[in-house]
């Protein structure tokens, strides 16, 4: 996957498509999934926020970089369950959209309660932890990715450098990895 910003420079014929893919509402891409109309609502509001005020309204509370066997990225509740830690594979080629994609999913969780729950049905989340490429789960991974492509070029480049050199000093992103 190329980067929005890497489109605009690099790739001029593939960014007509893009932004209509930015234009296109989460809400009427995925009118099934109850959450996406929230999505969008929350992308609409985050142009002037700083990424730490918007991981905080998202209850993100850290993000790692670490070296993972099995996977791209995950969300993890910290112990009390009342915030999200985002994990990022240190060998992913596509670190900045595995984050991005992970903060997609945190609008299935309901960030109302703590321990923060699950709003999605069982059965989808089991599919998920089995990784069956079940209708259900591909849609709730298109929708991350949807939410992640327009995260990245919402908050754009430069904004998400700042904020990787602050985290870094901050022993976050490449961290303990
Ligand atoms: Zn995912």
């Amino acid at each position: 996957m190329i980067l929005p910003w890497e489109i605009m420079r690099y790739f001029p014929f593939l960014v007509e498509e893009m932004e209509k893919r930015l234009k296109t509402l989460l809400a009427q891409q995925f009118s099934t999934l109850a959450f996406a109309r929230k999505a969008d609502k929350w992308l609409a509001s985050i142009k002037n926020k700083s990424i730490e005020r918007q991981f905080a309204e998202r209850r993100i509370v850290e993000s790692h970089v670490f070296l993972l066997s099995y996977c791209d990225g995950f969300l993890s509740l910290t112990k009390d369950g009342g915030g999200i830690i985002i994990y990022v594979n240190s060998e992913s080629k596509e670190k900045l959209q595995t984050l991005a994609h992970e903060i997609g999913h945190t609008f299935h969780l309901d960030l109302t309660k703590t321990p923060i729950e699950n709003t999605i049905p069982d059965e989808w989340e089991y599919n998920r932890r089995n990784l069956e490429k079940d209708e259900s789960y591909c849609l709730i991974e298109d929708f991350a990715d949807t939410f992640g492509e327009k995260w990245l070029a919402i908050n754009g480049k430069e904004k998400i450098e700042v904020w990787k050199q602050r985290s870094n000093k901050k022993v976050q992103l490449g961290g303990q990895g």
